[in-house]
């Protein structure tokens, strides 16, 4: 089940240090902004942010560990941070199945660990908003945002930690059995693989390091597939690997379907591109080395990026080419892709953005006061509006209605959402499945079920729910969808155009 280790204790402090109240006397001055290559040098001003509307002091784009914690850092400081959740709520490590060197916590799965930062922040007076960001205006300050819901919001400054999407191999049962058995992540999900046999797929940098931590981990056989007739890695990382006496290494080879018994992955087809052959490899993990793109697209043309669409950094800083921009995450070149060394990075981009705020900026406690009314409120009607819709979506009560509403309905697609009380991530679903059922009305249908509940006890086990949230959707009787995390209203809205 969903756990919730970290309960805060500390509140939102509000108070400005010593040296940021030196900034008091800086309000009103003008800063020069180095811009992006080939924009005009533009200038902020304190007093530019009045009369804006839907102001936040911090705006964080992104919630895995880095938005997290750079969000964190922002409130804890006493200014307003607003988290725009985007597509994946907790992001990419809430896929991963462990988590080991987080300092604080033993083996954790991402879902749970993302949780508990989560939890911590919010303590902290962090406002989230399930929502990505469509559009930034740098053209004037406060920056202007558009949501993908149409809204606005003028931030004072930004953190951007939309991560990486990685890239997928697109071949048949490679998402049925993601999360079990097809990893991302030697470093997370490695230690499962002891003894075992597994593939690793692509043949540059990243695919010799998953290599060489499987056999670190303990793996019996680590075999490399790589499409080319040669690696792109560095030559020294290909000696390496070479070298060990556990890892086979296959040119030529195009991975044509990920095989599977219906719960777990046994194995891989591949084809040899030579000679045409086509074969299985047996194997109890597949890790995916192909590549990740950063989620920095809506950015291009604004702050500068590398070819890869990693964002530049000044110096030793998380600072971008855009003034009172940051980035932490995977958006960065050349940083390993953990959740400790994200959180990390966010959190000092939460220090350089309160200290744009207090020393630069020269916002204290009065001007804030001076803006009160233009801050961000909250989630607004419309979302108070889904909330309380949300919290009417049906319950189901005990088995015989399950198999009535549920397994009897013919024609319909239902959709049923498993969750616990004490679940944060649980809550995220019920508004954007209400919202959902307005859109398909008629043709799908959603029920919640409390898995805590005595009365689901069997049920709880004969469908293996060991974690929440754990939405199926069900067609004719028949469960269509199985997905063991939160949704966001895109990916849910995909699946249930997928069906019906
Ligand atoms: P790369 O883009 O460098 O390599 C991707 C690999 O996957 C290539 O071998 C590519 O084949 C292969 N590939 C792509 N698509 C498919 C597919 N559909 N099926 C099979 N194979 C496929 O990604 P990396 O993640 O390895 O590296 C990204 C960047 O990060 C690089 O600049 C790298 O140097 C850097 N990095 C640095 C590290 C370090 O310094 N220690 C560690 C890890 C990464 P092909 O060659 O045929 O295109």
């Amino acid at each position: 089940m969903s756990r919730i280790f970290i309960k805060s204790k500390e509140m939102v402090s509000s108070f400005l240090n010593s040296k940021s109240l030196k900034a008091l006397f800086l309000a009103g001055i003008f800063i020069s902004m180095p811009a992006c290559k080939g924009t005009k040098e533009e200038a902020i001003d304190i007093n530019n942010a009045l009369g804006k509307e839907n102001l936040v002091d911090v705006l964080v784009l992104g919630s895995g560990p880095a938005g997290l914690a750079a969000a964190g850092h922002c409130a804890r400081s006493g200014f307003n941070a607003l988290i725009l959740e985007g597509n994946v709520p907790g992001g990419q490590l809430t896929r991963s199945s462990g988590v080991e060197n987080f300092p604080g916590f033993k083996e954790t799965p991402g879902q749970d660990l993302i949780e508990a930062i989560r939890v911590q922040t919010e303590g902290f007076g962090v406002e989230f908003l399930s929502e990505m960001a469509s559009n930034i205006d740098f053209s004037s300050w406060p920056y202007k945002v558009k949501t993908e819901d149409g809204m606005t919001i003028h931030a004072m400054s930004i953190v951007v930690a939309t991560g990486s999407s990685p890239r997928m191999l697109d071949v048949p049962g490679e998402q049925k059995y993601y999360g079990h058995g097809v990893s991302i992540c030697a470093i997370c999900d490695g230690p499962f693989y002891k003894n075992q046999d597994v593939v690793v797929v692509g043949g540059g940098d990243s695919a010799v390091e998953e290599a060489i931590q499987l056999v670190n981990f303990g793996a019996a056989k680590v075999t490399v597939l790589v499409r080319a007739d040669k690696m792109r890695a560095i030559k020294a990382g290909q000696e390496r690997l070479r070298k060990e006496e556990k890892v086979v290494i296959k040119y030529d080879t195009k991975v044509l379907e990920v095989l599977g018994d219906g719960e777990v992955l046994t194995g891989i087809k591949v084809q040899d591109k030579t000679s045409g052959q086509i074969y299985d490899i047996p194997a109890s993990g597949v890790f995916l080395a192909i590549g990740s793109d950063p989620n920095t697209g809506f950015l291009k043309g604004k702050i500068d990026m590398d070819e890869r669409g990693c964002l530049k950094m000044i110096a030793r800083s998380q600072q971008t080419t855009k003034k009172a921009v940051y980035a932490a995450g995977d958006v960065e070149a050349g940083r390993p892709r953990q959740a400790i060394i994200a959180a990390g990075m966010g959190a000092q981009s939460g220090i350089e953005a309160v200290k744009f705020l207090t020393e630069e900026l020269g916002l204290d406690r009065k001007f804030m006061s001076k803006l009160s009314s233009q801050y961000f409120k909250g989630k607004g009607a419309k979302a108070k509006q889904a909330a309380s819709v949300a919290a009417e979506l049906k319950h189901l009560e005990n088995r015989a209605q399950f198999d009535k509403e549920v397994i009897g309905c013919k024609g319909k697609l239902i959709l049923v959402d498993f969750y616990t009380e004490s679940c944060t991530f649980c809550k995220l679903m019920p508004p954007i499945i209400t919202e959902l059922l307005g859109e398909y009305a008629g043709k799908f249908v959603a029920f919640k079920i409390d898995a805590m509940k005595p009365e689901f006890e069997k049920l709880v086990e004969e469908y293996n729910i060991t974690r929440v949230p754990r939405l199926m959707l069900f067609k004719d009787g028949n469960k269509v969808e199985d997905i063991e995390k939160a949704l966001s209203k895109q990916e849910l809205k995909d699946l249930i155009q997928k069906h019906i």
